[in-house]
């Protein structure tokens, strides 16, 4: 099924979307930069996936390439919180460890599109494909980098600056988008209390920048929204 919660939404063919080139029209960056040797050569391997809000992706076999879809990877603490410490979405690929910490989850936190692919595949087309190999060292070297940058967020910027950056990966640009996600669960991504995240919501809804009935938030203004997030979000997107 798809992603109902998030508008309309462009029918998914279960092809690559390889001509579109941008992972904002449905593609997947990743994908798309890579050379034609090695997209050719992994294609027949990528299988297109319906991915549901909250769903554990538990098979460590496996790759995955989202498109609409955004997967986290979090962390539950033995004396609370679970937090995220990176989302992946569009612009990237996540392959889960063949063994994991229990502490670790990977959930899919917005329901869309992917495509799956054998890690035991992908590693063996990496042996022959220079080009793939090196994408997807720097992908694995790129989300090294933004779950250190998480830690320092955490440590450095507020909770209202962290949810609006979270609502806007999560998210995207595109005004009117609505996320299903209650307040409780929004406390639990960003490791806060949930009265401190009732705080930071209503001071974004007071800006203009989200709406929010009972379990879901709307973006109403991602300029504001982003005019309220913290640097992490700006310097993602550089
Ligand atoms: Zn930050």
């Amino acid at each position: 099924m798809l992603s109902a919660d998030l508008g309309p939404a462009e029918a998914f063919t279960g092809l690559p979307r390889r001509a579109s080139r941008s992972s904002e029209e449905g593609g997947n960056a990743l994908l798309d930069r890579l050379d034609g040797e090695s997209f050719a050569a992994l294609y027949p391997d990528l299988t297109p996936v319906t991915l549901t809000r909250g769903q554990r992706l538990t098979q460590s076999e496996m790759t995955w390439f989202p498109l609409s879809a955004r997967i986290a990877v979090s962390w539950t603490l033995t004396d609370g919180p679970v937090i995220d410490t990176f989302l992946v979405g569009s612009e990237g690929a996540f392959s889960a460890p063949a063994s994991t910490d229990a502490s670790a989850r990977v959930t899919v936190r917005r329901a869309g599109e992917a495509y799956r692919v054998c890690s035991r595949r992908l590693a063996e087309l990496r042996r022959i494909l220079p080009d793939l190999a090196v994408t997807m060292d720097a992908e694995a070297a790129r989300q090294l980098y933004e779950a250190q940058r998480t830690a320092a967020c955490i440590a450095a910027h507020t909770l209202e600056a962290r949810m609006a950056t979270w609502l806007l990966r999560c998210c995207g640009e595109r005004p009117g988008t609505m996320l299903p996600i209650t307040q409780e669960e929004l406390a639990e991504v960003l490791g806060a209390q949930r009265t401190s995240v009732n705080v930071g919501a209503q001071a974004l809804k007071i800006q203009g920048a989200i709406a929010y009935l009972r379990g879901r938030i709307r973006i109403t203004d991602p300029e504001r929204l982003e005019a309220r997030s913290c640097a992490c979000y700006r310097t993602q997107r550089a």
